[in-house]
């Protein structure tokens, strides 16, 4: 690790910010010494905060139908071999019920944008599982929306909002999406639902196609400045039936790395340790705690709808991913010396 290095981290976790340069230097010249000491300072703010808490997230896949074709997922419009479905209310209240009787608290209704679901059919399923299961937080990953629907669906009760910004470099973003999707528009919903009152999430996916240093830097400076209350991140996977599946999925590696400085960026924020680090690697989930990531989302969805909402090849449903597998997922984190536990797990100040 060389003195600059040194440096930088040692500025990162005083003033909680580096310039975007200072960002690319640090991920350029990233050595197992410099990843370990990250990987430590950042379970050391992140435990003051949270202790060694794990929260889960009951994850329900509403739909998989979606107007949109970003060229790297899965579920995009044009790919005809996707076997569309979507849930009705009567189905999303049944994944509710049994992921509260499992102990989870929040449930995640994540889906393509699928104009299925207008704000009254949304609101009226918000409103149901926030009369079933008051104790419980809803959050929503449904893609962009109108500013009116946000607040509409945020007075029915949502209170978390996940939206990843894919990519903070604007030629990047025009790279991976058709010309109709801008960054401009996503970054609006951000500043949007931060505005109306969500909890707030970004996120990016760790070596999409095109991704350099410098845009990851442009990220992390992003990031630093948009201060979301989440942010998820995770390695880009390649799907078979998009233009990039002959291309490598993203790094486990520089995965843990950018978690471990987002968790210095920001010592309250809430990150997962996603489904695409355990699809690439068996001990994803563990790698990703013990980089600084708090949170685990496990597949509440219905059996048929897991296998159908395919984003990237081989996507993990079936070990601890599954919700009903919340046993395997304690143990194991056990292991490390963390417990998952049964709580809302909003978001909190550094202290
Ligand atoms: N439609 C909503 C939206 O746009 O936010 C939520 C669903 S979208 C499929 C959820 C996330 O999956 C995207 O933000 C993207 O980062 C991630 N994703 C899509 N394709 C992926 C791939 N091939 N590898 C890894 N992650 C992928």
């Amino acid at each position: 690790m060389n003195d600059k290095i040194t440096v930088l981290i040692d500025e990162l976790c005083k003033n909680h910010g580096l310039t975007t340069d200072e960002y690319a230097y640090l991920i350029e010249y990233r050595d197992e010494e410099s990843k370990q000491l990250l990987a430590e300072r950042a379970r050391q703010v992140r435990e003051k905060i949270y202790g060694r808490d794990v929260f889960i997230r009951g994850l329900i896949e509403i739909s998989n139908y979606c107007k949109n074709d970003c060229f790297y997922c899965g579920i995009r419009r044009s790919n005809k071999e996707c076997q569309r479905y979507r849930l009705g209310k009567e189905e999303i209240l049944a994944c509710c019920k049994e992921g509260y009787q499992l102990g989870f608290r929040t449930f995640v209704l994540q889906g393509g944008e699928d104009a299925f679901y207008t704000d009254d059919i949304l609101c009226d399923i918000i409103r149901d599982i926030k009369n079933n299961f008051s104790d419980c937080a809803v959050t929503l990953s449904l893609g962009e929306r109108g500013r009116m629907s946000f607040e509409c669906l945020y007075k029915a009760g949502a209170e978390r909002y996940l939206l990843r910004h894919e990519t903070a470099d604007a030629k990047h973003y025009a790279s991976l999406h058709p010309k109709e999707l801008t960054l401009q528009s996503r970054l609006q919903c951000l500043r949007d639902l931060k505005e109306i009152g969500y909890q707030t999430g970004c996120g990016f996916m760790v070596g999409s196609p095109g991704q350099t240093i410098e845009s990851l830097a442009k990220d992390l400076k992003w990031i630093e400045e948009f201060k979301p209350a989440m942010c998820g991140i995770g390695p880009f996977i390649p799907h078979h039936a998009t233009q990039y599946a002959g291309e490598q999925p993203g790094s486990i590696e520089l995965t843990c790395f950018l978690l471990s400085v987002i968790r210095l960026i920001h010592p309250g924020i809430l990150l997962p340790a996603t489904t695409a680090l355990a699809t690439l690697d068996t001990n994803g989930t563990e790698k990703g705690i013990l980089a600084g990531a708090n949170v685990v989302m496990p597949n509440l969805s219905p059996a048929d709808a897991k296998e159908k909402y395919e984003l990237y090849n081989n996507k993990a449903y079936n070990g601890m991913e599954a919700a009903r597998n919340v046993e395997l997922l304690k143990k194991r984190m056990e292991t490390i010396g963390y417990q998952v536990v049964t709580d809302r797990g909003d978001v909190r100040e550094a202290l």
